[in-house]
């Protein structure tokens, strides 16, 4: 089927020159997305679902070793996380050209990744901040105990993150928890897009830790810094 999609982009983050995809199923193991990318470095290191950001230099391979769950990095270079139901978030700074992509799943959102790795992401200077957030399971799928929901909510500012409740059960937003903490952050609405999908619900297109297991595959989602 040569016009199957094997990629999915941002519009708003294409807007602003930033290369970056994220993956369907359809590309395991994301090799459109290395193409894409090429010829700069593409940065990933060892997730571990907690806060630790790490930057984007250096060797390759040394950093695929590090844990952390976000990686920063400016031109010449490309950072990015592997994913399956949990969010994958890349961003963009306006004005410097760096770049972000970020794993946050709920443990990650829960202690923090995603201001961690807005931090580093300043460090390289003020700048606008332009986000996608990518596929990951919706609240339609995203079943927890009300225990994890009371965890999520409070790391969500306020924003209502609880889909539906269910014997003990409770079905979160997670995109809506990411987007709570982003909005937090300073970042403006309309800098952050929604590339949508449920990963568990549409196979087609999606990998899916819920849905397939341990077994599951993995989507790559990168972005490339550019010059500011
Ligand atoms: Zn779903």
């Amino acid at each position: 089927m040569p016009d199957t999609p094997k990629i999915v982009t941002s519009p708003l983050l294409s807007k602003h020159g930033f290369a970056h995809a994220f993956s369907l199923r359809t590309e395991e193991p994301g090799a459109l997305v290395r193409a894409l990318l090429a010829p700069q470095p593409l940065y990933q290191a060892n997730q571990v679902h907690g806060a630790a950001v790490a930057r984007g230099e250096g060797d390759v391979d040394a950093l695929r070793q590090l844990p952390a769950d976000a990686l920063v990095a400016r031109a010449p270079s490309a950072v990015g996380v592997r994913v399956a139901d949990c969010a994958p978030v890349l961003v963009g700074a306006k004005e410097t050209g760096s770049v972000a992509a970020i794993h946050a799943g709920w443990r990650g959102v829960v202690l923090g990744v995603i201001p961690a790795a807005l931090a580093e992401l300043q460090r390289d200077g003020d700048a606008r901040r332009l986000v996608a957030i990518g596929p990951c399971i919706g609240p339609c799928c995203f079943e927890v105990g009300v225990d994890v929901a009371a965890q999520i909510t409070a790391a969500s500012h306020g924003a209502d993150v609880v889909a539906r409740r269910a014997e003990g059960k409770a079905y979160v937003d997670l995109r809506a928890a990411v987007r709570a903490q982003l909005t937090a952050l300073g970042v403006a609405p309309g800098d952050i897009d929604d590339v949508p999908g449920c990963t568990k619900c549409d196979a087609a297109r999606f990998f899916s830790f819920r849905r397939d297991g341990a077994d599951a595959g993995r989507h790559l989602a990168a972005i490339a810094a550019r010059s500011p």
